[in-house]
């Protein structure tokens, strides 16, 4: 059969230990063979990154800023022990967190459903993505611990010169104080990119502070939401026929529990980081998350929401057979490859990845599967398998369907 074109390259970032391994595996056995793949590719595994000075991680970001759509490969980031492991010049930073400062993005995350694999929470039926607001608050907080009698005061000097003093506490005996900041601007970004993703995806978007009690910290970011909402995405919103629904923290957690799932819940800083480990783990696991950061002026960068499994890659090191899940890494490139195909009018891409991401799916469902996703599936009859012989049957599955 003939290969479906690209016209426009997507940026491929390669990654680390095993997830580098599979990267390989997924391109050579899943894509190339019915994609004429174009990509233009950037090593951003630790040897090449330590290389470039990192510079490869800045410039795969300036590409996905010139192309649109980008797909990245688990990497290492490096502390104290991966410096001597690799014999790093420097401790480089996350390149997530370099490639995410780049695009100014939203980091959305969304668990993939596959039957025989219940969600702990009973009601749950469809994916619940969660919105992380990835700036500020407690993350660029400032903390004091104060050690006597004395008188807090949060202070604020204009450029002018003027001051303003706000008391926080007469300190009888010795406590704790805490600064934290947002801007408007930042949050201006993510409401827009909450907003694009709903309208992208077809979900309802929820988003929750806690502004009864923060009435001017949490307030601003309910009012900015809503304003933006009002102006720029309403009709919008009621052309696609989707809603845009405001509640407290605490009443949107009651909710969440109690729904079939199947929207997009935006999150503070905090509160996205511990909801999406709580609905990560609710769902099944973190090998069937993917991850999706949207920058405000719709770029897209997809990857799995796991690492590079270093575990199952001392194994494999050894000649040891492993049995590490793929899926989450075949939806990243499924991710890209159908943003691609949207945005370039491809429509074969756009059902190619489509039909990859259902024959994984479907594989699993027959009973074939890694050895995490066994622990958690409720077939009677499963044949677990290492990640070569998964992905050939894959494979099969996919020719099943073309
Ligand atoms: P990890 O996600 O690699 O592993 C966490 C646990 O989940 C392990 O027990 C692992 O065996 C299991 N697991 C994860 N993915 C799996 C899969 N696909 N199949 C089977 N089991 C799976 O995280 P970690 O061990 O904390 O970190 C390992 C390395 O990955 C570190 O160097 C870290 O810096 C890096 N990391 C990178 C990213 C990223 O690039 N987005 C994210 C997290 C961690």
């Amino acid at each position: 059969a003939q290969k479906i074109e690209m016209k426009v390259p997507i940026v491929e970032m390669d990654g680390d230990e095993m997830t580098r391994i599979i990267w390989k595996l997924i391109k050579e056995m899943l894509i190339k063979p019915y994609v004429d793949l174009k990509t233009e590719y950037y090593d951003l595994g630790i040897k090449n990154r330590d290389e470039t000075e990192d510079q490869v991680t800045v410039d795969a970001a300036y590409a996905i800023k010139k192309y649109g759509v980008g797909v990245k490969c688990a990497t290492i980031t490096p502390n104290a022990e991966r410096v001597k492991e690799y014999n790093l010049k420097n401790m480089w930073k996350s390149p997530n967190a370099t490639i995410r400062s780049i695009l100014d993005g939203t980091v959305f995350r969304t668990p993939i459903l596959v039957e025989g694999i219940k969600p702990l929470v009973r009601t749950w039926k469809k994916p619940i993505t969660i919105a992380r607001h990835a700036y500020g608050d407690i993350y660029k907080g400032v903390e004091y611990r104060i050690p006597e009698k004395g008188k807090a005061e949060l202070v604020f000097t204009s450029e002018k010169g003027e001051e303003i003093r706000y008391a926080i506490h007469e300190f009888e005996t010795p406590g704790v104080i805490l600064g934290m900041h947002n801007t408007d601007e930042s949050i201006k970004s993510f409401a827009r990119a909450c907003f694009n993703y709903a309208l992208d995806t077809k979900q309802d978007l929820w988003f929750a502070t806690k502004d009864t009690i923060s009435k001017i910290y949490d307030h601003r970011f309910k009012d900015i939401f809503q304003e933006i909402y009002e102006n720029e995405y309403k009709e919008k919103f009621e052309e696609a026929g989707i809603e845009y629904f405001y509640t407290l923290i605490d009443d949107a957690v009651a909710r969440i529990v109690r729904s079939e799932g199947g929207m997009i819940w935006a999150c503070k800083n905090y509160d996205g980081d511990v909801m999406s480990d709580m609905v990560a783990t609710a769902f099944g696991s973190l090998a069937m998350m993917t991850s999706v950061l949207v920058s405000p002026d719709g770029k897209y960068e997809f990857e799995a929401a796991h690492g590079t499994v270093t575990r199952h890659y001392y194994k494999y090191l050894k000649g040891e057979e492993t049995s590490t899940n793929p899926i989450a890494t075949i939806f990243a490139w499924t991710g890209a490859l159908k943003k691609r195909g949207e945005l370039d009018g491809i429509k074969d891409l756009v059902d190619f990845a489509d039909k990859l991401e259902k024959a994984s799916l479907k594989t699993v469902e027959k009973g074939i599967m890694t050895k995490d996703l066994a622990a958690l599936s409720e077939l009677p009859n499963k044949t677990v398998v290492n990640t070569e012989t998964f992905l050939i049957e894959i494979k099969k599955t996919l020719e099943e369907m073309l």
